[in-house]
């Protein structure tokens, strides 16, 4: 046997290990390639600010990001016309968290408790002044009804009158009084619910006891919380939301989910997460922290929505919490860390369970002196191969297990034999195949000419393995409207040939030899090309094209040349013109909240599904740049995508000036990134428990088998668990990821995760090692599916009724009694109201008047992919105000929550999603400010069409710049910059990611939807 080490730099892999020495690891994922910033792969777990380089995502190699594009009009999805404000906010309330804060919530509790009526009074009775204990509840006066709000009507059209002040906000009418000073109230208890609330120190004034933390400091504010209007009786809740009166919960007194993050920042942000333990529960995938591999995979691999799982089918049933594993399995790891090893056991392969198949893993069971093991999955006893014979010590360990990474850590790769490949072959170098649309639009735009441009530096940049001194991949080149043109780039030719297949019914390559080629050999031909692209359709006027036969021919190369790749699509339209796969605008917005709406979300025909059929069989994975300005049907032409495990970007309305740094961003990213080919993973588990059911972009041609034509690094495969058997609480339950898959090399290597996870007898144990972003992740893309063959309402309903039975079953079984007026959160689950009810009113699940069909089919397809740390920043988007930052420091200020009511008219904040960056600017910054931050001396004067921050020098513009740098190399796109004036109508579209408050499509507010979540509860207790 022969392992090779990573090239990489200090592996924290303390054990000996001299099997690892003297060898060049071939690595996958080894050293950043020459002159790629290693930041460009930054988006490995969510916002973790350490790990960041202060460099721009594509670093000195291309220039600033950002830079240098021209002001122009936006974007037109943006809605027009809508009236201002004239009031905005509740005043200039202060925000960001001091740092004592951290100190003031360090208590960990059980469980969180609402006593709805002791909302909004001023300081409780003393047992909350210390930690509570586990299950202690707060005694508060006697519950009332709750006052679920239902949802008003959506406004009509976005251009109609504002539907009137939301029932709990402070956005309209006089500005709402802040806390009045409460003597005596020292101690903030955790997360701030469950108890009434004094001023909380971060958005407060004068707070005694505290420092002030309000740069303002005015006159003792009037008392608002303690109004005995503000407590809710059942008469009030008869009233339409109109006439209640505002403030009966305090916000404040509700699960923050800022406080949550910060405080898993401040208990877990320090040590490693060592993984020797089995079913730990890891640190947020917002805190930054370390991984230590000793022996279970790192939750940047794997993350489960409970480490603690229920023994049996009837508890796992009453608790109604799925299992499930977001497994990422070529994620990319911070350059602390080591990246899996890979383990060469020559011809006789990896060393498996004769019964079940699964792979050597530390909890395999040794035993006979050595000569056999028993799985750990099936029980099977196996014989040790002679060439794997090793002498076990005194405790029954091998005495090379520190010596093995398949003995000793959480994930490791295998080098496969011809077994483990296609036809008994081994493969060919995958192939890149860029298909770039030159109708007229495309032309027109300047697209064309970009790509092409684009293409002469990017092709240098290529993914190669870690020593290898040019990348293994060929290139091929078709350009297409109506009919598809083929380009023969072979290195001995003088000039490029053009061979046009206009027959698209009956797709076929015209020619073989010269159409896949070598970069460096082909050079002078590819750049003669690329130039000459522009040029040949310039004057073009055909406005028609196709799609398929478009993938067809990449497909086809593909089999011709024996290889799998990857294409790289740029189409602009929906495809009308006569061709297999020829679509029609069946577009309908009547259609929304109808029966039919699913059927948005479908396929128009099935053509797709079976041509992605073909593309897995073959390895061919798509990868799809839109460039719409109408619809063109993203749920039909995104199918392949989805099936062969691509990836799909969308710039509509494309324009040069605006969209150019991110269309090109993205498209570097997408060229150099991670990727493996011709993947199948497979996840056995211990007996007990079984997986079941698979979201995700892929295939799947049988139950067990999730096949991906491409899988690269930034994919997650979300995968479901159900009983099929008991479980035992000692030896506990375990996954085994395999993932077969092609290198960028061509070698054929298995990636092997494995996790540990702990059985429970108690519900209480199972609500106590729960995973609320991992919950969220596969709740949301569970929803996502489901619309796809229910009408959107049903999904919804589900979706609350399946949390509230959880929550009701935390409350009926694990919380010590208490009357039925509080709501009792368990600790882990405290979030689950406020970011369930951010998936409900996302726009796939309940849309907007601005948001389209195509939007909406992007999103479902983006989220199904998508990591625990993307779902959690998607559904609710962190807010930072840009004047409390640190001009001195690295670190970031500190995030506030998605509440108009928290911003104030005299700051500037950024908000991220992952897919868009707003900066928004209150109408009353000071104008030293905005001429530091935008070069122009008046609110009036910024333009609210700058697509990027101008360069200035000066420390506020540097370090603004350098956070938006910062979450850019976070995130796996490119995220569009929006600048948002208060009071201007792009305040709508900002406002629409303020998650916490009412959404213009009737989305309720955080407070609203708890209210109403504690009623269903109620339902199900009673
Ligand atoms: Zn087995």
């Amino acid at each position: 046997m022969s392992v090779n080490q990573q090239a990489h730099p200090g592996p924290p892999y303390g054990q000996p290990q001299p099997g690892y020495q003297g060898y060049q690891q071939p690595g996958y994922g080894g050293p950043p390639l020459p002159g790629v910033p290693q930041s460009q792969y930054g988006a490995y777990n969510g916002p973790v600010p350490g790990y960041q380089q202060p460099v721009p995502p594509q670093g000195s190699l291309r220039g600033p990001p950002a830079s240098g594009a021209p002001p122009s009009t936006s974007g037109a999805s943006v809605p027009a016309g809508h009236p201002g404000y004239s009031q905005f906010g509740q005043g200039d309330v202060q925000n960001g968290i001091p740092a004592s804060a951290a100190q003031m919530h360090r208590y960990v509790r059980r469980e969180q408790i609402l006593t709805k009526a002791s909302l909004g009074r001023p300081a409780l009775p003393s047992p909350m002044q210390g930690p509570p204990l586990p299950g202690q509840t707060v005694a508060g006066p006697p519950p009332s009804q709750p006052n679920h709000v239902s949802s008003p009507p959506p406004p009509s059209s976005m251009s109609g009158p504002h539907p009137g002040p939301p029932p709990m906000g402070g956005l309209h009418g006089p500005p709402p009084p802040t806390h009045p000073p409460q003597p005596g109230y020292h101690m903030q208890q955790n997360g701030s619910f469950g108890q009434a609330r004094g001023p909380q120190p971060n958005y407060g004034g004068a707070f005694p006891g505290t420092p002030n933390y309000g740069s303002q400091p005015g006159p003792p504010p009037p008392p608002k919380r303690l109004d005995p209007d503000s407590i809710p009786s059942p008469q009030l809740n008869e009233l339409p939301p109109q006439q209640k009166p505002r403030h009966r919960i305090d916000p404040d007194a509700i699960p923050s989910p800022i406080q949550v993050i910060e405080d898993d920042r401040s208990n877990r942000g320090s040590e490693p997460f060592v993984t020797g333990v089995r079913g730990q529960v890891p640190p947020l995938v917002t805190t930054n922290f370390l991984v230590k591999d000793q022996g279970n995979a790192s939750p940047r691999y794997i993350r489960c929505t409970s480490y603690n799982i229920p023994c049996t089918s009837d508890m796992a049933k009453q608790s109604q919490v799925p299992l499930a594993a977001v497994i990422k399995p070529l994620a990319t790891l911070p350059p602390e860390e080591t990246l899996p090893y890979l383990v060469d056991h020559g011809e006789s392969g990896p060393v498996r369970c004769n019964r079940c198949k699964a792979y050597m893993c530390p909890f395999m069971q040794f035993i006979e002196g050595g000569r056999r093991f028993q799985c750990c999955f099936c029980s099977c006893v196996t014989e040790v191969p002679p060439h794997y014979f090793q002498h076990l010590d005194h405790t029954g360990k091998r005495v090379d297990f520190y010596d093995r990474p398949e003995l000793s850590l959480g994930s490791y790769e295998f080098l496969a034999t011809v077994d483990y490949c296609k036809n008994n072959k081994f493969p060919s170098p995958p192939a890149f195949i860029f298909m770039i649309d030159v109708s007229y639009n495309a032309v027109k735009s300047g697209l064309v000419r970009l790509i092409c441009e684009e293409l002469k530096s990017l092709l240098d940049y290529l993914p190669r393995e870690g020593n290898m001194e040019e990348s293994a991949i060929r290139v091929g080149f078709v350009t297409y409207n109506k009919v598809l043109h083929f380009y023969n780039v072979k290195s001995s030719l003088a000039q490029p040939q053009m061979m046009v297949v206009s027959d698209v019914a009956d797709m076929f390559v015209p020619l073989l030899d010269g159409f896949l080629v070598n970069v460096n050999e082909s050079r002078t031909v590819i750049a003669s090309l690329l130039d000459q692209i522009p040029e040949m359709f310039a004057d073009t006027r055909e406005t028609e094209t196709v799609f398929a036969p478009v993938i067809q021919a990449g497909l086809e190369a593909l089999k011709a040349a024996e290889c799998a790749g990857k294409l790289f699509i740029f189409h602009t339209s929906l495809p009308i013109a006569e061709a297999p796969g020829k679509l029609k605008n069946r577009d309908d917005r009547k259609l929304i909240n109808t029966d039919k709406e699913k059927t948005l979300f479908q396929s128009q025909t099935s053509f797709y599904n079976n041509l992605a059929k073909d593309c897995v069989a073959q390895g061919c994975c798509v990868d799809l740049f839109l460039f719409p300005n109408q619809y063109l049907d993203v749920a039909t032409l995104g199918v392949v995508t989805y099936h062969t495990g691509g990836s799909i970007y969308k710039y509509a309305y494309f324009q040069l000036e605006t969209d150019r740094d991110r269309f090109l961003n993205d498209l570097r990213r997408d060229v150099q990134k991670e990727v493996g080919f011709d993947a199948v993973m497979r996840v056995r588990t211990s007996t007990g428990i079984r997986a079941t059911d698979f979201f995700g972009a892929f295939y799947m041609s049988n139950t067990t088998d999730v096949e991906m034509a491409g899988l690269d690094c930034d994919k997650t495969i979300t995968v479901e668990f159900k009983h099929d058997d008991k479980l035992n609480e000692d030896s506990g339950a375990l996954l085994q990821c395999a993932l077969l898959y092609t290198s960028c090399a061509g070698q054929r290597r298995l990636r092997i995760h494995n996790l540990s996870l702990n059985c429970c007898t108690q519900l209480a144990d199972l609500y106590r090692n729960c995973e609320t972003d991992t919950l969220i992740n596969y709740l949301a893309k569970y929803a996502y599916r489901g619309v796809l063959n229910s009408p959107v309402k049903t999904v919804r309903d589900a979706l609350v009724n399946q949390c509230a039975q959880i929550l009701a079953c935390y409350r009926k079984n694990c919380a010590s009694p208490s009357s039925a007026g509080q709501l009792i959160l368990p600790e882990c689950m405290k979030l689950l109201p406020v970011y369930l009810n951010c998936v409900l009113k996302s726009d796939v699940l309940q849309p907007g008047p601005e948001v389209t069909t195509d939007d909406r089919a992007y999103i479902r397809q983006l989220v199904t992919s998508m990591d625990v740390a993307e779902t959690n920043v998607f559904f609710y988007p962190r807010l930072l105000p840009l004047t409390k930052a640190d001009v001195d420091s690295n670190s970031l200020p500190a995030a506030i929550r998605n509440s108009e009511e928290r911003l104030s008219k005299g700051d500037i904040y950024l908000l991220e999603n992952g897919l868009n960056i707003f900066v928004w600017v209150g109408v009353n910054v000071q104008q030293g400010l905005i001429q530091n931050l935008f070069g122009v001396s008046s609110f009036s004067q910024i333009s609210n069409t700058l697509s990027a921050l101008p360069i200035l020098e000066n420390p506020f513009s540097k370090k603004v710049r350098s956070i938006i740098d910062m979450l850019q190399g976070q995130r796996s796109r490119y995220m569009k910059l929006i600048i948002v004036k208060q009071e201007d109508k792009l305040e709508m579209l900002f406002k629409h990611f303020l998650v916490e408050d009412k959404s213009l499509s009737g989305g309720a507010s955080y407070v609203d939807f708890l209210c109403h979540m504690h009623k269903e509860i109620r339902q199900l207790l009673s």
